[in-house]
């Protein structure tokens, strides 16, 4: 039987007759689209976050396009991210007609380096992107200080840390706004798409209710400039409110695991196996559980005889992509993300993994690892 790297099914046994209960609770309310689960959703994850707002949106990319342009960012401006991120963060910024603008990640941690974004600054920069990424925060004093001095605004990618915090603070209440994803994998997911956008700012939120719904004010008229239909849906938001209650417990299913890892596999430091590090004031929620070895490709290979499937997020950096080509980023221009792109696994990791394919993942990357 296969060990996949992640897998729904096992939460779905375990929650199937409170997930049926929110699809019926919405089916019988008689309103299909925006309706009471969508502001019901949207008032608790607010309040999770001690923030004033949140917006449902469709997906996680369009949680990202639509925050940008709520936060004034449109063609001629430029937003500095990463390359090691999901593509998407770099598609939403694509789609708002801004230039994306990439500095390198750290060694260490894998995360923005922020000592880079300084230099990066034009005046054409509006915005700067940092996402946290497989579940932990990027550092951002530094980036409120450059923001403040440059008149810049903040969107954090929050779609891998929902619950994740630095220095006591929830990730997503540290910028101007922030963008989360509810696709099935992340750590808190829907049964389909979903995104969201959280902020404290009363415009900001006025402008995102605009966005997603076709840019009207309220019913037929287009007030302002046209937006998108973008709504989270109602189902999906019913199935999100439940699973907002058990949040928590999903990250200290998630902590569990990491630390069964660690135990069974920190000693392989000295044969070139690191696992996931966590920063001062960081608490990481392991959206992704990112190991690297210098020889990874043959480890990788030599799991396919255990029926252990592994990911790697990600294979090919954003820059390093076609689509992405005109950017300009040729190879070598982001050296860290280049190195790190071709070192970098991910082990199975969900709240629900049993501890016995754990355990199996656990000997199986010992076998490998010892074999090389
Ligand atoms: C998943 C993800 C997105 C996009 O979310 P979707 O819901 O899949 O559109 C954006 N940014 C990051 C970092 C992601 O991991």
């Amino acid at each position: 039987m296969t060990t996949y790297v992640w897998d729904y099914l096992p939460e779905y046994e375990a929650e199937r007759e409170d997930l049926l209960d929110a699809v019926d609770t919405v089916f019988r309310s008689g309103k299909l689209v925006l309706g009471p689960s969508v502001g019901g959703f949207e008032r608790e994850f607010a309040d999770y976050h001690g923030v004033a707002h949140c917006t449902g949106v469709d997906n996680g990319t369009n949680a990202v396009k639509l925050g940008l342009q709520a936060l004034g960012v449109g063609p001629g401006d430029e937003v500095i991210t990463v390359s090691n991120t999901a593509a998407p963060t770099v598609v939403a910024i694509d789609g708002t007609g801004a230039t994306p603008v990439f500095v390198d990640i750290r060694e260490q941690d894998f995360l923005m380096d922020t000592e880079q974004v300084a230099a990066a600054i034009t005046p054409r920069t509006k915005a700067l992107l940092p996402v946290h990424l497989y579940g932990q925060c990027v550092d951002m004093a530094p980036l409120r200080e450059l923001a403040d001095r440059h008149g810049l605004v903040i969107l954090e990618d929050c779609a891998q840390a929902h619950g994740a915090r630095h220095h006591g603070r929830l990730a997503g209440t540290m910028g101007d706004a922030a963008a989360f994803s509810f696709y099935p994998t992340k750590v808190l997911g829907a049964y389909g798409d979903g995104g969201a956008v959280i902020t404290s700012d009363d415009e900001i939120d006025g402008d995102m209710r605009r966005l997603r719904y076709y840019g009207m004010e309220k019913t037929y008229y287009v007030v302002r400039t046209p937006g998108h239909n973008s709504r989270l849906d109602e189902v999906q938001a019913e199935i999100l409110r439940r699973k907002l209650r058990r949040l928590d417990g999903y990250l200290a299913g998630r902590r569990t695991v990491a630390e069964r890892y660690e135990q069974g596999l920190g000693d392989l430091a000295d044969r070139g196996l690191l696992l996931p590090a966590t920063n001062e004031g960081n608490d990481h929620v392991y959206y992704v559980y990112v190991v690297r070895h210098p020889r990874r490709d043959e480890i990788i290979e030599a799991l396919k005889r255990y029926d252990i499937s592994l990911n790697i997020s990600y294979p090919w950096p954003v820059h390093t992509n076609s689509g992405f080509a005109h950017l300009g980023y040729g190879t070598g221009s982001l050296p860290v993300t280049e190195r790190l792109a071709g070192e970098i696994f991910s082990l199975p990791m969900y709240p629900s993994l049993p501890a016995g394919l754990q355990d199996k993942v656990i000997s199986a990357v010992r076998e490998a690892v010892l074999a090389l």
